[in-house]
């Protein structure tokens, strides 16, 4: 990066949550974890990391002001959404920055509006007029919309599914502001979007979407003027017209190329699109596997169905019920949403044993499961991911007990949803996961990557409100395949203009 003109004010922030409207327990302020002022600047992650180590190291002087992830749960309550949004508002006004980068995820929602990203951006234009760049960068399950691509000069997302590049996203929002404030960069974006969602085979590393990933840098690189490429694997889990996957292409002016350039990536995903399948292993496949492979152990067991990072309450017990009944030989460690449980173990205290019922204290048709166990382990819950998928982000389980059933069966009650992407979840609670048969992760794609070499994935189809089936969830607005009969649908480019929506 050459040496800045002026050492430009970058107000930057962080307010992440991927919101799933169909989680009854609405995430409000006590699951998120708030900083605030210079404190975010102690360890971020992410994003947030790539953007102001790039900004510091430019000599840019950073603004900032809040940092707030509330990882994945139910639709975030509206009035803790509207208190951080006008918090940051006053902090633009008071600040009077050259320009604002922000840590979003791209599809958080409130318990009023589905795009809450679009109305935050809307918002910030509003306060700081055309002139001073807005860049964010995103999860790529984002939720894009037009309001979003009109209110920024430079929306981006990461590249990886695992996202182990995060930080290079924030890295990179940071150069392309800073271009752009020494006049070196007009940034153009132009999206295309494609009425259907990725029922499965959403790693960015095989498969279509390896294949489209590629495509997609190979045009890059044949176009100097095109600064990104982004692709998003479309957030299925909300109700909003529009829904669908998205290619978005930010270039230097308008490069003629690029709508075409989008419209063809975007048609690839229409042509493969029976290509998207997952091979989920049943319940009973799973354990049989367990038993009986060579592979390492742990197996970290991917609960498709109650995914917490996919926005699901976590309260799932079928994996805990099949293990107990049906696998006396095996052992292993399996995390469970139940606050009321959980105060009730850690008020019994280590050392008691207890008789429970635990889970499915959200999500609508669980069963819960009756467990009488020893308290081992009870803690604050806290704990700092480790692996490459969200390194160095504090993450709060809230007051946890680990219960262990039949001298094998490490219960893992927690208050809130818990992210198990990362062994910290289990290794702050004592567990000692090489020791174990199977642990139970509710994540689907993080957690390889975040227990590489400690564990052998696997994939499993389980109910709950964490992994998309047709006709299992109620679509007002949205329109896609496959969820609804699509015919071939147009497949246009819409170049988009800062302050028109
Ligand atoms: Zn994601």
């Amino acid at each position: 990066m050459p040496e800045l003109s002026k050492p430009y004010r970058i107000l930057v922030a962080r307010f992440c949550h991927e919101s799933h409207r169909l989680n009854p327990r609405p995430t409000d302020e006590e699951l998120f974890v708030v900083e605030r002022g210079h404190d975010i600047l102690r360890t971020p992650a992410g994003v947030l990391k790539g953007l102001t180590d790039t900004l510091a190291a430019a000599g840019a002087n950073i603004e900032p002001v809040f940092s707030a992830n509330g990882g994945a749960g139910g639709l975030v309550d509206h009035d803790f959404y509207v208190r951080m949004r006008e918090e940051l508002l006053v902090a633009v006004r008071r600040i009077k920055p050259d320009a604002i980068g922000l840590d979003l995820h791209g599809a958080m929602g409130t318990t009023e509006t589905p795009d809450a990203e679009g109305d935050l951006l809307q918002a910030l234009r509003h306060v700081v007029g055309p002139n001073v760049p807005i860049g964010i960068g995103l999860d790529l399950h984002g939720h894009i919309t037009p309001r979003m691509l009109d209110n920024t000069d430079i929306c981006i997302a990461c590249k990886e599914n695992p996202h182990s590049d995060f930080v290079e996203c924030g890295q990179k929002v940071a150069e392309l502001l800073l271009e752009q404030l020494e006049g070196r960069l007009k940034p153009v974006t132009v999206s295309a979007r494609v009425p259907m969602i990725l029922p499965g085979a959403a790693e960015t590393g095989s498969g279509p979407l390896a294949e489209i990933h590629a495509k997609a840098r190979e045009y890059a690189a044949q176009q100097p003027s095109i600064k990104d490429i982004s692709i998003y694997n479309v957030f299925r889990f909300t109700d909003d017209d529009e829904i669908g996957q998205v290619v978005t292409i930010l270039s230097d002016g308008s490069g003629a190329d690029t709508p075409s350039i989008a419209v063809d990536l975007a048609t690839r995903f229409w042509v493969e699109r029976e290509r998207f399948k997952d091979d989920l292993l049943t319940v009973e496949e799973v354990f049989e596997r367990v038993r009986s492979s060579p592979d390492k152990r742990p197996f970290a067991i991917g609960d498709m169905g109650d995914r917490v990072a996919a926005g699901a309450p976590g309260d799932g017990t079928i994996l805990l019920s099949a293990a107990l009944d049906g696998y006396p030989e095996l052992s292993g460690a399996v995390p469970i949403t139940d606050p009321v449980a959980a105060a009730q173990a850690i008020e019994a205290g280590v050392g008691a044993t207890v008789k429970l019922s635990v889970g499915a204290g959200f999500t609508p048709g669980f069963t819960p499961r009756l467990i009488t166990g020893r308290v081992e382990h009870v803690s604050d819950g806290n704990f700092v991911v480790a692996g490459i998928v969200g390194r160095g982000d504090p993450s709060a389980m809230g007051p946890t007990a680990v219960l262990r059933v039949d001298d094998r069966i490490q219960v893992l009650l927690t208050t809130k949803p818990a992210d198990t992407t990362d062994p910290a979840a289990f290794t702050s609670q004592n567990v000692v996961i090489e020791d174990l048969d199977f642990i139970i992760v509710k994540s689907g794609f993080h957690f390889v990557a975040n227990f590489d070499g400690l564990a052998t994935p696997v994939l499993v189809n389980t109910p709950g409100v964490g992994y998309y089936r047709r006709n299992q969830f109620d679509y007002q607005k949205a329109r896609f395949w496959p969820e609804h009969d699509i015919a071939n649908p147009e497949i246009t480019a819409r170049q988009h203009s800062i302050g028109t929506s």
